[in-house]
């Protein structure tokens, strides 16, 4: 069926992805947009629920190292259209700029191998203003006097003031749901009415969606935009990987609060990263770098062993021990104070970490929305659209072809596969094998 603005569209997932698909629909004239998720906006799992991520133009550089798809021209078009249409969206659009917060990237590295890939990676981008810093008094006076106290062991990095810094993630999920709703898009959330079990095949095609609770959603396109839990609707052929990374908060008293202000992103590549306290609890988040954990289980219906996301607001203790030693490392002033939060997090690693966005092969009306690979959310003001485009098939055709359905580079998957990630002991890690975990009195967050 050819579409129209009254084409009926169900997304399924109201996270990062399934916001932003909801919002260029409706801005497009679409006016028969349903989204259904277990959870009312922000999602306690949605990996955007979050007080902050880093967004940077310095995406184009990531995109050009090696973990990511290849170095080809074509991949840096695609990285730059994204990287441009993302950061319009954060400078220009009403629903985005008041969450972007230009306070300036620091990248840091440890070992001598992720130092000389700092180093080439500033090279490679001449127009920018990167200042070296390369002894501990260079880092510590990167920000105000009394934050970073520590030592910087063997730290080596790059300071990048303008086009880069971190976005409030919650409040534009919240703010890209509102739009879209306003606009006329039905969000219908909560369990079991709109958690999503399977879709309603039909003549070898997918026409909608069902619920727990036993409700057919029919729908002339489905769009599937359920992060790392779209495994567990649809066969991937091995190209998405859940894989869940962990983070932490401390709270922050008024005064810290105010000295932390404006603080530029924090990022050591091997250690971990954090950026100011949010605004409306003082806390400061961080996370601590590493290549990830799965849950590795045997998966009963097929017999496959799959790593299978679940929620969980407590980290393991192994992770504790990595905030607090990457926290000994620069603010030894915090490295023993209480964590105040805690969760795992979970995204979808496609082989290549390009993202996967198309048009299913074999079921025509259904639309892939997937595999974030860790660098997702920086593009919230823009994903959607590229989503859209996808569905009516005016993708920019490198940006097709770098997002395709591409099972035949999952032949064979090396799981392990740290994809360029570093830290901790730079190996995927696995849940099942994880002993201990923190007792942080937050589960009532979830
Ligand atoms: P999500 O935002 O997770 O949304 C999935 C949605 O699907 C959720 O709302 C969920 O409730 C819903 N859902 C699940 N199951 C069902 C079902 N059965 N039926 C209906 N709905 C369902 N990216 C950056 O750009 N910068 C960063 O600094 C950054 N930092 C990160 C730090 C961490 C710790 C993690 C884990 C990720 C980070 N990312 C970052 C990546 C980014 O957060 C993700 O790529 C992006 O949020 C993925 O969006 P999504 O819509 O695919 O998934």
């Amino acid at each position: 069926m050819a579409l129209d603005h009254s084409t009926s569209i169900i997304i399924v997932g109201a996270g990062t992805w399934g916001c932003s698909t909801a919002l260029h629909l409706a801005r497009r004239g679409y006016k028969n947009v349903k989204v259904l998720d277990p959870y009312p906006v922000p999602s306690p799992i949605s990996a955007g629920n979050d007080v902050n991520k880093i967004a940077s133009e310095l995406s184009i550089i990531t995109a050009r190292s090696s973990s990511f798809a290849d170095d080809s021209d074509d991949e840096v078009h695609v990285a730059r259209k994204l990287l441009e249409a993302s950061m319009e969206g954060w400078l220009y659009d009403p629903v985005f700029k008041s969450h972007y917060h230009e306070t300036g990237f620091i990248a840091a590295a440890s070992s001598p191998a992720n130092i000389t890939k700092l180093q080439q990676q500033a090279q490679e981008d001449k127009k920018s203003d990167f200042k070296y810093l390369s002894t501990p008094e260079d880092f510590r006076k990167t920000m105000p006097e009394g934050v970073l106290t520590g030592d910087f062991p063997g730290w080596w990095g790059w300071q990048k003031k303008t086009g880069a810094g971190w976005v409030h993630a919650r409040n534009a999920l919240i703010s890209a749901a509102a739009e879209a709703k306003r606009l006329g898009v039905t969000f219908i959330t909560g369990s079991p009415q709109a958690h999503v079990t399977s879709f309603v095949y039909e003549q070898g095609d997918i026409k909608g969606a069902k619920t727990a609770d036993g409700k057919d959603h029919r729908a002339d396109r489905t769009i599937l935009c359920a992060g790392a839990s779209a495994i567990e609707l649809l066969d991937f052929k091995d190209q998405l990987r859940p894989t869940a990374w962990t983070l932490a908060h401390i709270k922050m008293t008024p005064e810290e609060a105010a000295l932390y202000k404006y603080l530029p992103v924090l990022f050591n590549v091997e250690r971990g990263f954090f950026m100011e306290p949010d605004s409306d609890n003082h806390e400061l988040k961080m996370c601590d770098e590493h290549p990830g954990y799965c849950n590795w289980v045997n998966n009963s219906a097929d017999g496959q062993r799959k790593s299978l996301p679940f929620p969980k607001s407590q980290i393991p203790v192994e992770a504790e021990q990595r905030c607090r030693g990457f926290l000994r490392e620069t603010m030894p002033q915090l490295a023993d104070r209480p964590f105040s939060f805690a969760r795992i997090c979970w995204c979808a690693d496609t082989p290549n970490r390009s993202f996967l966005i198309d048009r299913h092969p074999e079921y025509p009306s259904l639309v892939l929305g997937v595999g974030g690979s860790g660098h997702g959310f920086s593009c919230i003001p823009a994903i959607g659209k590229f989503i859209v485009e996808a569905m009516e098939g005016t993708l920019d055709p490198k940006m097709a072809e770098s997002y395709r359905w591409r099972p035949e580079t999952a032949v064979n998957r090396d799981w392990n596969d740290t994809q360029g990630r570093s830290g901790g002991t730079n190996e995927v890690m696995d849940f099942q094998k994880v002993t201990q975990w923190t007792a942080i009195g937050s589960e009532s967050r979830l």
